[in-house]
């Protein structure tokens, strides 16, 4: 489907979880509120096959942290199973990677996501409140094993993890790292946007990737590096996403709170069409007075 914009609205991420075992500093603030009337397996999948037949045809399991909750792996099964869904993809912290990896995989999930941010353990510890490094380092090494894509995203935080270290996954291995922009949601809300715009011989591969990153080769590296900069650098005149959270609510835009309760509305065709057709233009990071959204991104899915 199209947005008034003349957007073509193809992928939605679908948030499973407000729970997160991690209290990574930009993401969940204090307040964070944990909903326990939250959807179920079946009504997730029953939205994702309305959105498949209005040519949503990406989605991705987010959360909290997806895999805390039972069952996530046999719904990424359930979800790949629709007609009309081309990939189904995952985001993690990592943690319960080791445990998960070859189920993660039999499932088709197209590719994962880890949410690393340093390869220090002490800076990691400070920025996660877990001192789980070498798990989940362990977990993306089984992880790989597999042989499904895998991204790790970055959030960059000035004088904390700038000095991108986490750029080493991708020395060795076809890992994809990239850096991501800090956004004014959550915890984020505290800290202000950085991002590096060059990096040492690096050479840019194409305009975008299949999303928002600008990639990267850089000499002696198997992986690609990847800048997002949601802020700094809007791309949202090619925004093709919507948003399910964990409650049922469709939102246009992380930046509003603007959205419909899906459970109040009944008709999920037109929940959709109605998210779909008010999408917001553009977010309004750079002007955060104009941010309504109050929510963590725990409880939005990022
Ligand atoms: N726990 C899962 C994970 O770590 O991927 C899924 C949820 S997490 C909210 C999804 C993504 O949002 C992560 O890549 C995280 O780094 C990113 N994120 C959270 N807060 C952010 C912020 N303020 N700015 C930019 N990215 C943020």
């Amino acid at each position: 489907m199209k947005d008034s914009r003349g957007r073509v609205i193809d992928y939605m991420r679908v948030s499973v979880t407000n729970k997160c075992s991690m209290r990574c500093r930009y993401c969940i603030s204090d307040n964070s509120k944990y909903d326990n009337n939250i959807l179920s397996f079946d009504e997730i999948t029953e939205i994702c096959t309305v959105g498949a037949e209005l040519g949503i045809n990406k989605i991705k399991i987010t959360g909290g942290e997806p895999l805390s909750r039972e069952g996530t792996v046999r719904l990424i099964s359930r979800i790949k199973a629709i007609k009309g869904i081309d990939s189904v993809t995952l985001t993690t912290n990592g943690l319960l990677l080791e445990k998960y990896a070859e189920e993660i995989y039999r499932a088709g999930t197209d590719s994962v996501n880890i949410s690393l941010d340093s390869l220090d353990r002490e800076k990691y510890k400070y920025i996660t409140g877990c001192d789980s490094l070498d798990i989940v380092l362990r977990g993306i090494d089984k992880l790989y094993s597999y042989g499904i894509p895998i991204k790790i995203n970055t959030v960059l935080m000035k004088g904390i993890n700038d000095d991108m270290d986490t750029i080493e996954l991708a020395r060795d291995r076809h890992i994809d790292v990239r850096f991501i922009e800090m956004m004014p949601i959550g915890g984020g809300r505290n800290f202000g946007p950085i991002l590096k715009n060059r990096l040492p011989n690096g050479r840019r591969l194409a305009e975008r990737g299949n999303g928002p990153a600008v990639y990267y080769a850089v000499d002696g590296f198997k992986g690609r590096i990847g800048l997002i900069s949601p802020v700094s650098a809007k791309f949202c005149s090619e925004c093709n996403r919507i948003r399910l959270t964990v409650d049922g609510f469709l939102k246009g835009c992380l930046c509003y709170a603007d959205g419909v309760d899906i459970k109040n509305e009944g008709d999920i065709k037109a929940a959709f069409e109605r998210v779909i057709k008010n999408k917001p233009n553009e977010h309004c990071f750079e002007n955060r007075d104009n941010i309504t959204e109050k929510k963590d991104m725990n409880e939005i899915g990022g």
